[in-house]
């Protein structure tokens, strides 16, 4: 009898990549500056878990794509600011690029808008019956006209324009560390878009407004949950086990975008909570479970990176939702070509901690004992007593009358 191998995939899900991102991005002194993407794909392929027909390869989405969302303006800025090499003022000033927080590079306009397109070929597999990830997407903070804390195009707002234009109902879920505030604005006016964004409070962390329960939106299409600092397993699981369901329950999303920005995990060196992989793993397989199905049972989840500035852990973690996604069991050991690989990443940030060499031998983390703080009870229950769309459940949205 032939056992099957581990890494056959069980589920239809499609990875979306791009050579590009092999390339140095955003310089040596950026948080973004350290590899992701590669690091990821080359991980995932130690473990023997990507078949050629898995893995698709996205273009750059051309500037009429991105005019669904951004500027003419500021789309041909960022083109004629990667045609000259540099950033002029002007643009500099009206579109926030070409400083510390949205550096110039080689690739300026090429690499975002190819992990753009990504996001809008991720949701097309996914209207063809696929579940998708695109690691190089979820940049949840871009507005129309500028650039916003590292994110140069807005590609899950273009993936969920992808999906509307079926006509689909779509909840967008944010897991990164901060507060998906770009998301949030561009669909402030559509009912048949939910957002639900977890994050780090803003009184303390990027982007220093919004995000709070009351944050509704005028069709109370939002859904903010602000957490102080040092979430747990624990307190995260209680919270997100509570608000879930309910959001799920009020909204009844045809189709899914899952934000994965992995900066919750504990040793992220911007995010200020402590939640292991285990924990990140368990919430997307409730996500995949809980996704609306095409016939066949297949999921419809749309799953985009984020933020995430450890790249040993992220690249472990991504590994992992790529297991869930396309229903592989990787080993938690990491086999010998992928711990070389995470060895050779130019990394020491956190080399005294004790953790450090487990992370280059295995995919998951020493679990920490929490508990749940009464602060962190109280307010998942502020949310889901005072949220409009949450209080009345389900009665929203369903079928809106438009008025006139
Ligand atoms: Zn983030």
């Amino acid at each position: 009898m032939i056992t099957p191998s581990r890494t056959e995939p069980t589920r239809k899900a499609l990875l979306i990549g791009a050579s590009r991102y092999r390339r140095h991005s955003y310089g040596d002194n950026h948080p973004l500056g350290i590899p992701r993407v590669s690091l990821t794909l080359d991980l995932i392929r130690a473990y023997g878990a990507l078949t050629e027909e898995e893995f698709q390869v996205s273009r750059k989405a051309t500037p009429a794509e991105l005019e669904w969302f951004h500027t003419r303006e500021y789309v041909s800025a960022m083109q004629r600011c990667e045609a000259l090499g540099k950033v002029y003022d002007r643009y500099r000033q009206r579109h926030n690029i070409g400083n510390f927080e949205n550096p110039y590079f080689p690739g300026f306009f090429a690499t975002p808008a190819t992990a753009t397109y990504g996001s809008i070929q991720g949701a097309e597999r996914v209207l063809e019956g696929f579940m998708a990830f695109n690691p190089a997407g979820g940049m949840h903070h871009a507005a129309p006209d500028a650039a916003q804390g590292f994110c140069f195009f807005n590609d899950p707002v273009l993936g969920i324009l992808r999906l509307r234009r079926e006509g689909l109902r779509v909840l967008y879920l944010d897991i990164d560390a901060h507060h998906g505030d770009g998301v949030e604005a561009a669909f402030r006016s559509d009912d048949q878009v939910m957002t639900c964004s977890l994050h780090m409070d803003t009184s303390y962390a990027y982007p220093f407004k919004g995000g709070g329960i009351e944050d509704t939106g005028p069709l109370n299409n939002a859904v903010n949950m602000p957490l102080p600092k040092g979430m747990n397993d624990d307190e995260y699981r209680h919270v997100f086990g509570r608000l879930w369901p309910a959001v799920l329950e009020a909204f009844r999303p045809e189709v899914i975008v899952l934000q994965a920005g992995t900066d919750i995990l504990g040793p992220d060196p911007l995010g200020k909570f402590h939640i292991s992989t285990q924990l990140f793993l368990e919430v997307v397989e409730r996500v995949i479970n809980d996704a609306p199905r095409h016939s066949d049972g297949t999921p419809r989840l749309l799953v985009v990176g984020g933020g995430g500035y450890h790249p040993l852990m992220l690249a472990r973690c991504w590994a992992g939702v790529w297991g869930l996604l396309s229903g592989r069991e990787l080993p938690e050991a990491i086999p010998p070509e992928g711990e070389a690989l995470l060895r050779a990443v130019d990394w020491d940030q956190d080399e005294e901690e004790d953790y450090f060499e487990d992370l280059f031998t295995s995919r998951l983390d020493r679990l920490v004992e929490g508990e749940v703080r009464r602060e962190v009870r109280e307010r998942v229950d502020a949310l889901l007593s005072a949220h409009p769309a949450l209080v009345r459940g389900g009665i929203m949205l369903e079928k809106t009358v438009t008025a006139g």
